[in-house]
């Protein structure tokens, strides 16, 4: 469908907001899914990309993705302003299966642009959590590549900030954080849910599997289609005759971190 700019903002350095407003995606969106974009009314760019869903409200009928104004595509989605209308489709993906018993713990790890589906789901789990609060991880090499940081403030969960260089919050890398929230808390029973670079899901993984935590991780592997039918996203998975194809776009983009087969070429 085509979603009308209700609001366009700069929120620090090339880190933009962006809210659509588009019915059926905000009433059906779940944390973890993502909407497929395409900006321009040309060939250039050819094909869709992929964007976590950040926030949406059922309410307003809107919702809206987070991104870094990096390459073409990302600039010229930053040339956008209210009222001007983006090609979307979505919400794609299968999201993140989350626990809604409020005295599971949720355990959010979000970091750099991987923040996106955390901030959601964040928004979902402390709307129905009691005790223990959810906590979330957010984290980055600097200061300027820390994403939602201040959304995250705004809610109800045990917030932990590092950045590798020391510019905002505790100096580590969240795996740092998340190690020693496990060590000292392991009583606790606790999902752990993630975003962010693969080296870092793999090493959350690794950490979620010596302590016996379940855990979820979204990856964003490129893709063309969104929809299952190019191929472009498959990856490789466990099954019981050893490992199989699956496609990050439609079984994706969450995994268990324990069936997803980090290391093996599709
Ligand atoms: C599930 C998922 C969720 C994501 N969520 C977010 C988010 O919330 N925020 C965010 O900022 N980013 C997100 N991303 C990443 C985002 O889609 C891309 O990184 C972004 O579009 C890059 O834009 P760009 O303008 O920097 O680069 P572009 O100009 O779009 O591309 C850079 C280069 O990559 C090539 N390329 C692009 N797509 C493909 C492809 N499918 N196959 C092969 N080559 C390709 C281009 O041709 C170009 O050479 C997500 C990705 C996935 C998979």
């Amino acid at each position: 469908m085509d979603a009308v700019v209700v609001s366009h903002r700069n929120i620090l350095n090339n880190e933009y907001e962006i809210k659509l407003s588009a019915p059926p995606i905000a009433n059906n969106a779940q944390p973890g899914q993502f909407v497929h974009l395409l900006v321009g009314d040309g060939y250039s760019p050819f094909i869709r990309r992929p964007f976590s869903i950040y926030k949406a409200s059922a309410d307003e009928g809107t919702f809206s993705i987070v991104y870094l104004a990096r390459g073409s595509f990302t600039s010229g989605l930053a040339r956008y302003s209210p009222g001007g209308k983006v090609s979307v489709l979505g919400p794609l993906g299968n999201g993140f299966n989350w626990h809604s018993n409020p005295h599971h713990r949720s355990v959010l790890v979000a970091g750099g642009i991987g923040a996106p589906p955390i901030h959601f789901l964040a928004e979902r789990v402390h709307s129905i959590a009691s005790e223990p609060k959810a906590v979330v991880i957010n984290g980055a090499r600097t200061r300027d590549l820390l994403v939602g940081v201040d959304d995250f403030a705004r809610l109800p969960v045990m917030l932990h900030v590092l950045t590798e260089d020391g510019t905002h919050g505790m100096q580590g890398r969240v795996t740092d954080a998340l190690d020693k929230l496990l060590k000292e808390s392991l009583h606790i029973p606790s999902t752990i849910y993630a975003c962010g670079p693969m080296g870092m899901l793999h090493a959350i993984g690794d950490i979620a599997q010596s302590y016996g935590v379940e855990c979820q991780v979204s990856i964003e592997t490129s893709m063309a289609c969104g929809t299952g039918a190019c191929y472009g996203c498959a990856v490789r998975v466990k099954d019981e005759t050893g490992s199989r194809i699956s496609l990050a776009c439609c079984e994706g983009p969450v995994f268990r971190s324990d069936e997803y087969l980090w290391d093996e070429a599709v």
